[in-house]
């Protein structure tokens, strides 16, 4: 069967068949799990006269209309939106199905049964982490589970780790996809995996103690997290000699911190620690990782699974697709979910590189890559961002500023208006952690010099804080997403309300998802 060439070969084929074959799976999903079962598309697509017959090639996907965070948000009018979006099968069309009938003659009626509730009924569920009013469910059958363990497994073997390799992993204990498709690859690769929780769960000393006594060769956290936990244990006298990799999810890496990461490495005696990053999101269902690669040469990029899912680069302006290799936002389409199923999903994300299909140069391997760096616009729009102090701020370039200073360690940037007075004037306050001795004076003037070459804008006040001070600013291991980037400037209207509590002063209104970190990448 076909589908099968692209779930087999899912790492050795070029551009030409791989869309080939993800036109033919995305018709045959259609047709039969996604029109027939979920209400949301069924009554859309009905709507606008398209059903799967419509898909002959992967352009036609875009005839397809866009889904958006905004469409799962229930409202009054409907209070169980979230829901349409789950593949609810009707049991009488599944049981006139010629493929039901021919199953149930074969293995028995019984077993038939057994796996369509093992492919339909819902038993697992992550939410979003979105700062959006409300977190968004994501419903998982056994099937998708199923479906999640292969992406991880293929997470794990990308990331090259070995049978006999010990993972910890450091991401926050919550119903977020980052934590559980971790807990998934550890028993999927058959590797070593202690879970720690986090900073919340057991502290940074707790986890100090685990890398002590557990002995990892790969740390799997948040980056601000696995930066303070290596700080601080290298600041204790650690050693870790055996550590070899670091896996990065939930915001995104720059440069700098990579280079941050593998000095400090060094300093517990790790030497040539490969520090690799992966992008997901909760609609997805899965996350993809970079392969190893040698530090003097770029990433080759995130590594797709051609059978899981469609990656689409599209121009936000035109809404039409671009051609490979060229930047624009991304747009995900499962190829064989169930639960939850949302179709051309707009991330809001963006890529500068785009989607190539060549043969990966690190790894060899031959699928879809998203190539260069991946910045959250959408983000920056919704925060209302991208003017401070009147001048346009590229918030992306902000991490690679910042992370790449040589004398500083963990950073947030905080916004304000003088007095508090929402008409006055914006003001940038930068808190730092000073990782060595060189004099405060010179690390300011540093400092400024990079804001203004970069950024075009200059910090009011640069504060020094220690690796404490700074956990407890950033809320450090406790939050998936750390605070890199708070908004404390009060709105001018009265009328609006702090959504997430967590950036907002007392007696002082914020503006909605003030809690935001800068250009994150989450795992949502
Ligand atoms: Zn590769």
């Amino acid at each position: 069967m076909r589908r099968n060439l692209l779930r087999e070969r899912w790492q050795q084929l070029p551009e030409r068949v791989v869309r080939q074959l993800q036109a033919e799976q995305l018709r045959r999903y259609l047709r039969t799990v996604v029109l027939p079962f979920s209400a949301h598309y069924r009554d859309l697509f009905r709507k606008l006269g398209i059903d799967g017959d419509s898909i002959h090639t992967l352009d036609d996907l875009q005839r397809l209309p866009f889904t958006t965070k905004a469409d799962l948000l229930n409202a009054a009018a409907h209070p169980q939106k979230a829901r349409e979006f789950v593949v609810i099968p009707d049991e009488h069309v599944l049981a006139r199905r010629p493929s039901t009938i021919l199953r149930a003659l074969v293995h028995g009626r019984n077993r038939v049964k057994k796996d369509l509730e093992s492919e339909f009924r819902p038993i697992f569920l992550t939410f979003t982490t979105g700062r959006s009013a409300e977190p968004t469910p994501f419903l998982y059958t056994q099937y998708d589970i199923d479906n999640l363990t292969t992406a991880a497994r293929r997470l794990v073997e990308i990331c090259t780790t070995q049978s006999d390799d010990r993972l910890l992993n450091l991401l926050p204990f919550a119903p977020h996809l980052a934590f559980w498709l971790t807990h998934y690859a550890g028993t999927a690769a058959g590797v070593m995996m202690l879970s720690s929780g986090g900073g919340k769960v057991m502290g940074t000393d707790g986890n100090i103690r685990l890398i002590r006594s557990f002995k990892p060769n790969v740390l799997i956290g948040i980056p601000t997290f696995v930066y303070h936990l290596m700080h601080q244990a290298a600041e204790e006298g650690v050693h870790c000699e055996n550590l070899k990799g670091i896996v990065l999810a939930g915001e995104k890496v720059s440069d700098g911190l990579r280079q941050k990461l593998r000095e400090l490495a060094l300093e517990l005696g790790a030497s040539d620690v490969q520090v690799l990053a992966t992008y997901g999101f909760t609609e997805a269902k899965q996350a993809w990782p970079e392969c190893p690669f040698p530090h003097d040469q770029p990433s080759s990029g995130y590594h797709l699974n051609p059978d899981l899912g469609i990656m689409e680069i599209i121009d936000p302006k035109t809404n039409r697709s671009v051609p490979t290799g060229e930047p624009g936002e991304l747009v995900f389409t499962p190829l064989d979910a169930r639960g939850t199923v949302v179709l051309r999903y707009r991330t809001g994300d963006y890529i500068d590189g785009g989607l190539v299909y060549e043969p990966c140069p690190h790894c060899g391997r031959s699928l879809p890559r998203l190539v260069g760096n991946i910045s959250r616009r959408s983000e920056v729009r919704e925060m209302n961002l991208d003017k401070i102090k009147g001048t346009l701020v590229d918030f992306n370039e902000l991490d690679h500023v910042l992370d790449g200073a040589k004398d500083i360690g963990s950073w947030q940037v905080e916004l304000r208006k003088i007095n508090d007075d929402p008409l006055e004037l914006d003001e940038v306050i930068l808190h730092v952690q000073k990782i060595n001795g060189t004099d405060e004076s010179q690390i300011i003037r540093e400092l400024k010099n990079r804001c203004i070459a970069h950024l075009e804008i200059q910090p009011n006040q640069i504060l020094f804080h220690t690796a404490e001070e700074m956990q407890r600013l950033q809320g450090l291991g406790t939050l998936l997403k750390e605070q890199r980037l708070v908004d404390h400037r009060p709105l001018a209207k009265t009328t609006a309300t702090s959504t997430t509590g967590l950036a907002s002063s007392p007696n002082q209104e914020t503006r909605p998802g003030a809690a935001a970190g800068s250009g994150i990448i989450e795992a949502r």
